[in-house]
């Protein structure tokens, strides 16, 4: 099965359900992000990023109310394991961080905290809080920590109910581009 086929099964079989705590599903939730990405002029590599940024839930199947349960799935783990498989750094790299950003952002910026969903704040706890300086310092020297970043503010967005967004054949292109075989590193 070629991954654009894995990516569209993935969407078929769980896109439609609810993105944990929110009210959207994660294909809306997906969708959204991706769109965000492709209207602000990014790279194929980032916007596919944006569109799979949460493929690790895909790929898990785990309840919706898992961080009401008390419990951190690694949701970033899972996918950028799963998606190094298919495509290099520039989509797998800001993906895996975009947990970090959300931790990073809190403690760079005091008013970001505030703008958060109660999901969001609630996993936030899970994941280990706002950074210390040592941590953002850290991530800061990671070179995908800007991408990242912009993903994460995409992600935060992504959660407007009943927006219309194009559909997941409708990223096939910047997909494609972005696989490793056809953008050798
Ligand atoms: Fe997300």
């Amino acid at each position: 099965m070629s991954v654009l086929v894995e990516i569209e099964k993935l969407f078929e079989n769980h896109g439609g359900e609810l993105y944990f705590g929110e009210l959207v599903t994660q294909a809306e939730h997906a969708l959204q992000a991706a769109l965000e990405a492709e209207t602000e002029g990014s790279t194929s590599a980032l916007i596919t990023s944006a569109l799979l940024h949460d493929v690790g839930h895909l790929l898990q199947g785990l309840p919706e109310d898992i961080a009401q349960q008390g419990v951190d799935a690694h949701h970033e783990v899972i996918g950028s394991k799963w998606l190094g498989k298919y495509f290099g750094a520039d989509v797998c790299e800001p993906m895996c961080l975009h947990v970090d950003a959300k931790r990073y952002l809190c403690t760079v910026e005091p008013e970001y905290l505030a703008t958060l969903s109660d999901a969001s704040v609630l996993s936030l706890k899970l994941q280990g809080g706002p950074f210390n300086p040592e941590q953002v310092a850290k991530f800061e020297s990671n070179p995908h920590f800007k991408e990242a970043v912009r993903l994460r503010r995409w992600d935060d967005r992504a959660k407007i109910v009943g927006l219309e967004t194009p559909d997941v054949a409708h990223f096939r292109p910047y997909i494609e581009a972005s696989l490793k075989m056809n953008s050798p590193q």
